[in-house]
């Protein structure tokens, strides 16, 4: 297969510019395990590498940093899989291709390479082992290094994703698990919808899901296979459920989360508060689900999801995932990790476009405006993305330093312009998943014009 990383350079955009920064800035990357009761969990039910298929056994296991802590990854469970010892080893051989550490030595030479390897570590992981043939270059390496060559003879069937994504009691919840009767992954039904990805961000689970993780959380094996021999009908028949109350119970939740961004155990606090209120007994959430005519396996995440997704954004900021509702809910893609990448409100955008349109001039790069934004507590989340946002409209294939030069020469309501001008010729993929849909482009109309109102007004005001 002929080298696609150029391609797959959009998705892997912010983490690019992390390890960028991370090699310029010279720190050191820090690793810790996953925690003994959890690996010991793995062991005891015979979970097995997620790259080869090996079973987990004594200690012929290790904890991965998916984004290689010495390339900036974080220490975080979100970052840390499990993984045999073999493949473990190989990756760190394809690492040691940069050379001995440190990197930064050889940064900025060495940086095409540094990404190349970034994106198959991350990729495969991500998308499973066989998507690593689309960087030949170190894919072809890691199988020399870790088979001599040879394919792999088992895939995996009982693998762990990120260990933010499980915990002790939890099933094999690898996205790419292949069935014990040699199906395939291929073979399940597909998302029906790409607003699952607010989701993964809720379970921890960066990753282009092709279902949603909390499918294959809680069940049994058995349950799993009885589950896998008629999953479009399942889905289809949640998709569609005619029982769902669906309008009084997105009002419902809607009121029930208000203007908060607030945990989903939080959320089913309020919800049984409300059942008290009205008088139920039973104030479990499966009853008020089942209420709403909810099937017995809907939880009150998927029951969201399949009914408010577009509305739901994930709070970043914290580390436990948070859910409020956008007061724009122009689409699931305008501000969700996949999507635009926009604040959630019209009004924030404005006031850092104002910002910028005056203090860029004052910065040598990206990475010293970010930090400048940060510290002018411009944005409750990080500015990374909304930066890579910008530099993407303006100028796709120009240096970041460029693109902001051209920001600065023109006025913050041409920036809203520039966007929607970009967006709507389809212009959306690379980083964002989606076609620029007629509903996209209504729902990022409404923000910009929201937010050129607003810059107006602060026109008039000055
Ligand atoms: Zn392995």
């Amino acid at each position: 297969m002929s080298d696609k990383s150029h391609l797959l350079e959009p998705r892997y955009n912010q983490q690019i510019l992390i390890a960028e920064k991370h090699l310029q800035t010279k720190a050191k990357g820090k690793g810790t395990k996953i925690n003994k009761e959890r690996i010991g969990y793995l062991v005891e039910i015979g979970a097995q590498c997620p790259i080869c298929g090996i079973r987990f056994e004594g200690g012929n296991h290790n904890t991965e940093h998916i984004f290689p802590s010495g390339l900036g990854g974080e220490n975080k469970n979100h970052n840390k899989i499990q993984m045999c010892v073999a493949c473990n080893s190989a990756r760190n051989q394809i690492l040691q291709l940069l050379g001995h550490p440190p990197w930064y030595d050889r940064y900025p030479e060495n940086f095409e390479h540094v990404k190349k390897v970034l994106i198959w570590c991350l990729i495969t992981v991500e998308d499973g082992i066989h998507s690593g043939k689309q960087v030949p270059e170190i894919h072809d390496k890691f199988m020399q290094y870790r088979t001599g060559g040879q394919e792999f003879p088992n895939k995996p069937t009982k693998s762990f994703g990120p260990a933010s994504t499980w915990v002790v009691g939890d099933n094999p919840n690898y996205l790419h698990n292949h069935s014990p009767n040699n199906r395939t992954q291929s073979g399940k039904a597909p998302t029906t919808s790409l607003t699952l990805s607010v989701f993964d961000w809720i379970f921890g689970y960066k990753s282009k899901a092709k279902t949603p993780p909390s499918k294959n959380l809680r069940k049994t094996t058995d349950e799993r296979a009885k589950a896998e021999s008629e999953p479009k009908v399942e889905r289809a028949k949640a998709e569609s459920e005619p029982k769902v109350e669906r309008k009084l119970f997105t009002n419902l939740i809607r009121d029930l989360i208000g203007e908060d961004s607030i945990y989903l155990q939080e959320l089913g606090k309020r919800i049984a508060v409300h059942q008290k209120e009205n008088g139920m007994g039973d104030t479990t959430t499966k009853t008020f689900l089942k209420s709403y005519g909810f099937g017995s396996k809907t939880g009150l995440l998927k029951a969201i999801q399949m009914t408010l997704a577009g509305e739901v954004v994930y709070n970043r900021e914290s580390q436990s995932p948070k859910i409020g509702l956008s007061t724009h809910p122009i689409t699931k893609f305008v501000n969700t990790h996949s999507g635009l990448r926009l604040p959630r409100e019209p009004q924030a955008f404005s006031d850092i476009l104002v910002w910028l349109s005056t203090s860029m001039q004052d910065f040598e790069n990206h990475i010293e405006c970010r930090e400048a934004i940060r510290e002018a507590n411009l944005l409750a989340k990080s500015p990374v993305p909304l930066l890579l946002g910008l530099y993407k409209v303006f100028n796709e294939d120009q240096e970041y330093l460029e693109a902001s030069k051209i920001i600065v020469t023109i006025k913050p309501h041409q920036v809203c312009e520039k966007y929607l001008e970009y967006y709507s010729n389809n212009k959306i993929s690379g980083m964002d998943p989606a076609p620029a849909t007629s509903e996209i482009k209504e729902g990022l109309t409404k923000y910009m014009n929201a937010a050129i109102s607003h810059l107006s007004a602060a026109d008039e005001v000055a």
